[in-house]
């Protein structure tokens, strides 16, 4: 990676005050430091004056009432009013409610998880570098640096995460830009030791923590540079705003934001307006998820029909006291296999009533997906198997209805599932 400092990033410190800035006097609590949970609740409203809900600038663009106001801004990575592919104001109040949320210094929204994630590697690495990713990423991800990556002369090394020293084994010192982790990563549950990540020197090391949000786990806290999120899932939370977000230390978010501006795959305002509205009711929808999710898991672990159940909240997860050392909550993801195989997992996801075949996760509504028979269905066993999918897999993203209807469609499904002639 070239060195930021060659291209240092103009930033106006005036609009860099306005975007990370003191508390508003009259949301600020008065005692204490507020809990992240209170945070989510109260932050984000930079520009809503009296108003409870936050501010939607749909604006595209600014005026700029001066040539020098128009120069200056042109190239500040933190000019929020300006044109709204540089900044917006309604998106630097989610980057800034993110930052706050991360514990880190700033943040910079995307049109999409994608956006993030491919503007981190695209932008960090250059023809030459390295990068170390784990075998089992989300599957953009992992097309990202299998096909696109080696069109630009970027290097992968691929290694099993959950091995420990993976990840330092395959630094090569000097050429290794990027250590890309994923935790709790897609589909099978897998967790990464952030310690043993963070104390990576060399590399920037960069977690995408979609599945457990910013109130599951903070990976910066473990010295992680960059973390990253598909906002699309629980952060924004109701299926309705496809967004990302970066989220790590100014100097190379400012260093991304070169990148970015270019890239061109800013976030809609109105996506971080609901990324705003999302975080304010996390922390109550993902305790509500955990919680279902744990009964779903053991009802799953003692049903026939069922093998590997992976559940980072239950004791029976192969990394189970990792999750409880390092995340607060254990996130709404469940994954688990058929014993029927291919036959069981279509029978499964037809027969789902409350539950709903449908990607994506983190919303209010329960999804299952039979990757084998869908997202996956081009690939071979063998390939399908080496992401962690079988024949069988069924991924379910537990969503907010009743407990007891979410059990009883599941005991369902799986009893047609066994019987796939039903
Ligand atoms: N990262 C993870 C872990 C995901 O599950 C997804 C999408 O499912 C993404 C990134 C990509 O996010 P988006 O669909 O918002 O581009």
């Amino acid at each position: 990676m070239a060195d930021p400092a060659d291209h240092p990033p103009v930033v106006d410190e005036g609009v860099a005050d306005a975007v990370g800035g003191d508390p508003d006097p009259r949301t600020a609590p008065t005692t204490g430091r507020p809990h992240r949970e209170t945070t989510a609740v109260r932050g984000g409203r930079s520009g809503s004056g009296e108003a409870l809900a936050p501010v939607l600038w749909a604006s595209s663009t600014f005026v700029t009432p001066t040539v020098a106001d128009g120069r200056r801004l042109a190239t500040s990575t933190t000019a929020e009013r300006f044109y709204s592919r540089h900044g917006n104001p309604t998106t630097a109040d989610f980057e800034s409610l993110v930052a706050e949320l991360e514990g880190a210094e700033c943040a910079r929204a995307f049109s999409s998880g994608m956006g993030a994630i491919s503007a981190v590697l695209m932008g960090l690495c250059s023809a030459g570098d390295h990068v170390v990713a784990q075998r089992q990423l989300y599957a953009g991800t992992q097309l990202l640096l299998q096909t696109v990556c080696p069109r630009f002369h970027i290097d992968v090394t691929w290694v099993d995460a959950t091995e420990p020293g993976a990840f330092a084994a395959a630094v090569e010192p000097g050429r290794t830009v990027v250590v890309f982790a994923e935790t709790p990563a897609n589909p099978r549950l897998d967790l990464v030791d952030l310690e043993e990540l963070g104390a990576i020197a060399g590399p920037l090391t960069v977690v995408d923590s979609t599945f457990a949000t910013p109130l599951g786990q903070r990976p910066l806290e473990y010295g992680i540079d960059l973390v990253v999120h598909s906002a699309t899932k629980g952060m924004a939370g109701h299926n309705d705003a496809t967004l990302g977000v970066v989220a790590g230390s100014r100097e190379l978010l400012d260093w991304l934001w070169s990148f970015a501006v270019l890239q061109g795959a800013c976030a809609s305002p109105f996506d971080a307006w609901n990324g705003i509205r999302g975080l304010r009711t996390l922390a109550v929808r993902l305790d509500r998820q955990c919680a279902s999710a744990a009964a779903l898991a053991e009802v799953l672990e003692v049903h026939p029909a069922v093998c590997d159940v992976r559940y980072p909240g239950s004791p029976n997860h192969p990394q189970h006291d990792l999750a409880r050392r390092q995340m607060d909550r254990f996130g709404s993801m469940l994954t688990f296999d058929l014993v029927g195989g291919m036959d069981a997992g279509v029978a499964f996801v037809e027969a789902v009533e409350v539950l709903q075949p449908a990607s994506s996760l983190g919303g209010p509504e329960t999804l299952v997906t039979h990757p084998a028979s869908t997202t996956h269905v081009n690939l071979s066993p063998e390939e399908r198997s080496a992401n962690g999918i079988g024949d069988g897999t069924i991924r379910m993203s537990v969503g907010l209805e009743h407990i007891d209807d979410l059990i009883a469609d599941l005991t369902n499904a799986l009893e047609a599932s066994g019987d796939p002639a039903r």
